[in-house]
């Protein structure tokens, strides 16, 4: 459905519209709980440990009853999960929700620097998570300014003779009688915030309401975009998790959505080949949510048979585009002749969804990263121009939906700059569109680098480089890689007469940033950054540079 305006092409999705109701996330999700409060809603694959649907809505609200009346956490207030995929975030999370509490993640690999920014710019009143990660939250709680308390999940005996530290299980098993009353957010209201750096910049928390998730939760779940199998006494799909809550892609289109939907969900804390496999083949997953890389992984590992995905009836890849090479080579590997193969594209600042493919695509369409989905529109604008593009002819991707973030934590500027006049988010994905409205997402506009699928803002890394006092410019790019989608490589100018080696740089950005945002792309040494007259680093023409010192 194409609608022309005086200047506009807007596309309009043809699953319809959705109507939204007035109700927070919370409200819509656990209402059809009972239907299979019996059920196992979310089994750690690794240890077992495991909660029926009815034993989660107990413990979310018991935790939510602790955070009021033992923390004197109130509505409005922001609690970090410092946490990997552990049965207790769905309790943690939809505890919190419950009360009107923000939630904000983080990666807990992140370095204490990299937590310290996000908790401190989301002004964290109380941190979720488990021994193992106690150090980097110690380590900044001093400089947080309004923090009151940590929860910790198994805690050792030791580590609770601190008055502000509480154990997860005590606050969850106490028989109180709860009352939540008053508490209940409104739909306008923020339920999480998690941190992308979206067009340009650093990281900025992503103000997404109970109506953003709901709503998106609601468009994805249209019978035309998705067919799961009712949760029934005989039946229920199981969900195999290993991506990350702590993105939203792993927490609003997986997690959320296998609740709504009666899942039984099995968390992987920590993926490694073999604990995955042995998911696979003890939880036997009817569908899979993956990234580029983990199809690539399931491709080329050799120790994972046909067999052990005989149980899969849908995968669906998201956060990066899949290639066409990727997707059959999975398809031929494993034998696949009636399972769906679907793409998804989004972004955190979309709750996350904007495209998908369509079930009657058993395979979509060769590199399309789907369709519409229901209640969104769409334009392809000229870069230079801003003109609407026809179909095949590419520009920047703009999307308006219910399902747009409320704006940017703390920072209106960047909001402006993100969501214009008229309600478009500009994505900074370049895009075009077929006859059939399937998007092709084929390069980006922003400077934002991508490793498996996980967000690397060069921003942030140019600013720990110039940390360094040899250095007096630098420009960080994502260049391509097989494995890992793009890696961050860095530009570095020298201060006249000073010296500093590659493998000096490296190091120093190793010691401040998670794995996967380390300079595996190297540092290449210049005489000045490519720049335009507004000082905007031309990024383009470093990675042109970059391709042909890789070609000599
Ligand atoms: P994030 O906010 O971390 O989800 O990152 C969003 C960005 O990931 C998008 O703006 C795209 O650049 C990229 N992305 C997400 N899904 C796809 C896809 N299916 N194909 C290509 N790029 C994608």
């Amino acid at each position: 459905k194409r609608c022309f305006s005086s200047k506009n092409i807007i596309l309009e999705s043809e699953f319809g519209p959705v109507s939204v109701p007035d109700i927070n996330l919370p409200q819509y999700l656990w209402k059809d709980m009972s239907k299979w409060g019996k059920k196992p809603m979310v089994t750690c694959g690794i240890t077992g440990r495991s909660y029926t649907y009815e034993e989660g809505n107990i413990l979310r609200l018991k935790f939510a009853n602790a955070l009021l009346s033992q923390l004197q956490l109130k509505k409005g207030d922001v609690i970090g999960l410092l946490l990997p995929n552990l049965p207790e975030y769905v309790i943690i999370l939809h505890g919190a929700l419950e009360i009107g509490i923000i939630v904000t993640f983080v990666n807990p690999l992140y370095t204490s620097e990299e937590i310290y920014r996000q908790f401190e710019n989301a002004d964290v009143k109380c941190c979720v998570t488990m021994p193992d990660f106690i150090p980097s939250i110690e380590r900044i709680i001093p400089r947080l300014k309004n923090y009151k308390s940590t929860i910790l999940i198994n805690p050792k005996s030791e580590q609770l003779s601190n008055p502000h530290v509480f154990d997860f299980d005590k606050l969850t098993s106490a028989e109180t009688s709860i009352n939540l009353t008053g508490n209940e957010p409104q739909p306008k209201d923020t339920a999480l915030l998690p941190y992308s750096s979206g067009t340009t910049g650093l990281p900025k928390g992503v103000m997404l309401t109970h109506r953003n998730l709901v709503s998106n939760l609601m468009q994805i779940l249209n019978p035309k975009l998705c067919s799961y199998e009712p949760t029934t006494d005989e039946y229920q799909e199981v969900a195999l998790s290993v991506l990350p809550f702590f993105h939203i892609y792993g927490l609003n289109a997986i997690l959320n959505v296998s609740i709504k939907e009666g899942f039984h969900i099995v968390t992987i804390p920590k993926f490694t080949p073999e604990s995955y496999l042995d998911c696979l083949l003890k939880y036997k997953p009817t569908q899979l949510f993956l990234v580029p890389s983990l199809l690539l992984f399931l491709n080329s590992h050799p120790t994972i048979k046909p067999e052990y995905l005989i149980s899969v009836k849908e995968i669906v890849s998201g956060a990066a585009s899949a290639t066409n090479s990727l997707i059959h080579n999975f398809k031929n590997k494993f034998n696949f002749t009636d399972i769906r193969i679907r793409q998804g594209y989004g972004m955190t600042e979309l709750s996350p969804c904007a495209l998908l493919t369509p079930i009657e695509m058993k395979l979509g369409k060769d590199g399309s990263a789907g369709k519409l989905i229901s209640g969104t529109q769409a334009r392809v604008v000229n870069i230079s121009t801003g003109v609407d593009q026809p179909v095949y002819e590419s520009g920047e991707l703009l999307i308006r939906g219910p399902q747009i973030m409320k704006g940017y934590w703390k920072n209106e500027k960047a909001t402006l700059e993100t969501i214009d006049s008229d309600g478009w988010l500009h994505t900074g994905d370049v895009a075009y569109y077929d006859e059939d409205e399937y998007f092709y997402i084929i390069d980006r506009t922003k400077e934002l680098i991508k490793v498996k699928g996980n967000q690397v803002s060069p921003t942030e890394l140019e600013n720990i480089i110039l940390k360094l006092p040899e250095v007096a410019d630098v420009a960080v790019v994502g260049i391509p890689d097989a494995l890992s989608d793009e890696i961050p490589k860095a530009f570095v100018v020298l201060k006249a007469g000073k010296k500093i080696s590659e493998n000096a740089i490296i190091q120093h950005v190793n010691k401040e940033v998670v794995h996967y945002k380390r300079l595996a792309g190297g540092v290449n040494f210049i005489d000045s950054i490519p720049r335009n007259t507004a000082g905007k680093i031309l990024r383009k023409e470093l990675k042109v540079l970059s391709e042909q010192k890789f070609k000599n």
